[in-house]
C-alpha cells in the first residue's frame, strides 16, 4: 500500500503534487507531493501514527498564514489541520478549541458568551495550533495569556501538558520537540460582550489603519528585535516600499512583506536577505524572521 493509499483508507482527503501557493497566505511556493486532510480527531491520530512508522517527511498546517514554502515544493507530506475545528464553552469560563479552529471563530463566539480575555486575537489569522506553536499575540495580549491545558501528539503517544510546564517566549512555545497540538483548553474571564466588542472594534480600525490588509501578505515578517520595532528599523533602513520581482516591503507597514502579483518565494527570500544584511552591515542588528519558511530549499 502506498502511503497516499494509506490516507485514504483512514478517510483522509488526499491531494497530489499540490501548489502551496494555493495554501499560504503569501501564495507563493511550490507543490507539495501530498497535501493530506484529515476529517476529524481521530483521522489525524492515525494519519500522525502512520506518518511516523513510514520514515517521509512531513509538516503539520494550520492556516498557512505564517508559512512561505520554497519555490521547489515539499518533497514529503503536508498534513492540513483544516478540518479540525470544533469549538466548545464548558462552565467556569473555559474554552476547548480543537488545533484547527480558527482564533477569530473562537473571539467571536467568546464575546457573544460574554467572555473576555480573547480580544487580543483581533484580526490575527490562522488556528489553534499555528496560534500555540507561535504564541500568537497583539494588543497586548498572547495566546499564553488564555492557555491553560494543551493535548499534545508527541512520538505516538498522546500528553497533556499544563501551561506550567510549557515555556512560552515572544513569539515561540517550547514544547517537547515534534510535539502536534490537537487541541486546547484557554480559561477566560467573565466579562461584557458590549465592552469586548468595543475593545475589538478598536483593535480592529487600528490594524486597519496601520497595515496592509487589503494587499496579500504573510504579517509580520520579522520578529522585533531588542533594541526597536521591526518597522521602523526597515524604515530607517530606506526599505519601505523597496521590491525585487513581484515582491516588495509594503509602503502602509515596512514589516510586511507583499505579493504584488506574480512574487515567487525567491522574490520574498531575496527580500528577507537584503533586510537581514542591511541591518546588521549599517546597525549591528541580527534580524529574525518571524514568519517560517519549509520546503525544499535547493
Ligand atoms: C495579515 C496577517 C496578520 C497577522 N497578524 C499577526 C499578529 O498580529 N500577531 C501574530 O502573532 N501573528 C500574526 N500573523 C501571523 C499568523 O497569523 C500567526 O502566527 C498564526 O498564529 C499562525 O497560524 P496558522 O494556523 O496560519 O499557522 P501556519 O502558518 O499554518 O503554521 C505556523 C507554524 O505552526 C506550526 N503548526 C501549525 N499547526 C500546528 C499544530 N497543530 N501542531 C504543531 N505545530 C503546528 C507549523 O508547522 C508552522 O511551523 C499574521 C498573519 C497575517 C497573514
Amino acid at each position: 500500500m502506498t502511503l497516499a493509499s494509506t490516507f485514504e483508507s483512514i478517510g483522509c482527503e488526499v491531494k497530489r503534487n499540490f501548489p502551496m501557493d494555493k495554501y499560504t497566505w503569501l501564495r507563493v511556493g511550490g507543490e507539495a507531493d501530498l497535501l493530506v486532510t484529515p476529517q476529524d480527531m481521530d483521522q489525524f491520530k492515525k494519519s500522525l501514527d502512520a506518518l511516523t512508522s513510514s520514515g517521509t517527511n512531513w509538516v503539520v498546517l494550520g492556516e498557512g498564514s505564517n508559512t512561505i514554502v520554497y519555490d521547489r515544493g515539499i518533497t514529503g507530506v503536508v498534513l492540513s489541520t483544516k478540518k479540525l475545528k470544533k469549538i466548545q464553552i464548558l462552565e467556569d469560563h473555559k474554552v476547548i478549541a480543537e488545533t484547527g479552529a480558527i482564533l477569530g471563530t473562537i473571539l467571536n463566539k467568546t464575546v457573544k458568551a460574554a467572555l473576555t480575555g480573547f480580544e487580543f486575537a483581533a484580526g490575527i489569522p490562522g488556528t489553534v495550533g499555528g496560534g500555540v506553536f507561535m504564541n500568537a499575540g497583539a494588543n497586548e495580549g498572547e495566546i499564553k495569556d488564555v492557555v491553560d491545558r494543551l493535548w499534545v501528539w508527541v512520538e505516538g503517544e498522546e500528553i497533556q501538558l499544563s501551561k506550567k510546564t510549557i515555556k512560552f517566549e515572544y513569539r515561540k512555545a517550547h514544547l517537547p520537540p515534534g510535539s502536534v497540538v490537537l487541541k486546547a483548553m484557554f480559561v477566560l474571564k467573565q466579562g461584557s460582550r458590549a465592552e469586548s466588542e468595543r475593545s475589538v472594534k478598536e483593535y480592529m480600525e487600528k490594524r486597519n489603519e496601520t497595515q496592509p490588509i487589503t494587499m496579500t501578505n504573510t504579517g509580520s515578517i520579522f520578529k522585533n528585535p531588542a533594541e526597536m520595532a521591526a518597522g521602523q528599523l526597515l524604515e530607517e533602513l530606506g526599505l519601505k516600499g523597496y521590491g525585487i520581482g513581484g515582491a516588495k516591503f509594503s509602503e502602509l507597514h515596512a514589516n510586511f512583506i507583499v505579493n504584488c502579483g506574480g512574487a515567487t518565494a525567491a522574490d520574498v527570500l531575496s527580500l528577507i536577505e537584503t533586510a537581514k544584511q542591511e541591518a546588521l552591515s549599517k546597525r549591528r542588528i541580527t534580524l529574525e524572521t518571524e514568519v517560517r519558511v519549509i520546503g525544499d530549499k535547493n
